[in-house]
């Protein structure tokens, strides 16, 4: 099977300074790839590169970002755009920051999907209902006839992601989806991903610090230090028989969690 993203070499700098250096990896359909690393290692930036969503000071200095035949890093703006939100999906951290705050989440999320020309409105709203109640939101129509504001932020970040599928993308870019969300909501959108993946082939690649979701979910893990691979490998090799000490300190500052 032909890869859907492979990512070769890649290097970025902001202002002239690397953050990521030298970086390959690469996912099949149905593969999730989890990259883990401390805080400003350079997870986020990988995906921004991968969207095309760098920061003005940020610059792809090297490498290619296969995505089927086109690369990535050399295609027009209006390709670029083509793609995101159709076939390749995104989810933030803080994904209620991508909202218009004066629009309702309905005009929002079918304006997405009437970008790329996938689906009527009728079977739009169907499927947007149901994967707002998916993620535990349990009057969709009211989510969506709402305003980002008056939405929690737990809320938005779920209707952020269920934005990001809302189109089946063959790629989805998620960038610690959970942190902000309590337990219960977690394990819900761990589930709803796996689905994504199940149902249609989805690849994920997904930053998180959250080893627990790195168990559940990831078929390769990359832990990333300063930019750069430390180790890269099938989830079982890295989190049984780390072979970076780097990796051996990650995987013993992992918070013991009580089982409930
Ligand atoms: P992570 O997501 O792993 O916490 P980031 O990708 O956000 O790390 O950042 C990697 C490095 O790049 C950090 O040193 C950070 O300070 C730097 N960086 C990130 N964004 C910018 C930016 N817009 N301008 C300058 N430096 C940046
Ligand atoms: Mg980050």
């Amino acid at each position: 099977m032909s890869d859907i993203l492979a990512v070769n070499d890649l290097t970025v700098s902001y202002a002239g300074d690397e953050s990521v250096s030298g970086l390959s990896f690469s996912l099949k359909e149905g593969e999730i790839l989890c990259i883990v690393g401390e805080s400003g290692s350079g997870k986020s930036t990988i995906l921004k590169a991968v969207a095309g969503l760098l920061s003005s000071d940020g610059e792809i200095r090297g490498g290619q970002i296969l995505f089927g035949n086109a690369d990535l890093t050399s295609i027009s703006d209006s390709d670029l755009r083509k793609l995101l939100g159709s076939e390749i999906g995104m989810v933030f951290q803080n994904a209620g920051a991508s909202f218009h705050p004066m629009r309702t989440i309905r005009d929002q999320l079918y304006e997405i999907q009437r970008t790329a020309g996938k689906m009527d409105r009728s079977v739009f709203e169907k499927k947007a209902e149901g994967l707002l109640e998916s993620f535990g939101l349990a009057n969709p129509k009211r989510i969506l006839d709402s305003y980002p504001f008056e939405l929690s932020g737990g809320m938005q970040q779920r209707v952020g992601i269920a934005a990001a599928m809302l189109l089946s993308p063959r790629l989805l870019l998620a960038d610690e989806p959970t942190s902000a969300v309590d337990v219960m909501i977690q394990r819900r959108v761990v589930e709803e991903l796996l689905l994504a993946r199940k149902d249609y082939g989805a690849a994920i690649l997904m930053v998180t610090h959250q080893m627990g979701v790195v168990r559940r979910m990831a078929n390769q893990v990359l832990v990333l230090k300063d930019g750069r691979a430390v180790e890269y490998g099938p989830v079982d090799q890295v989190l049984r028989t780390p072979k970076a000490d780097y990796t051996k300190k990650l995987l013993a500052a992992e918070p013991r969690l009580r089982r409930a």
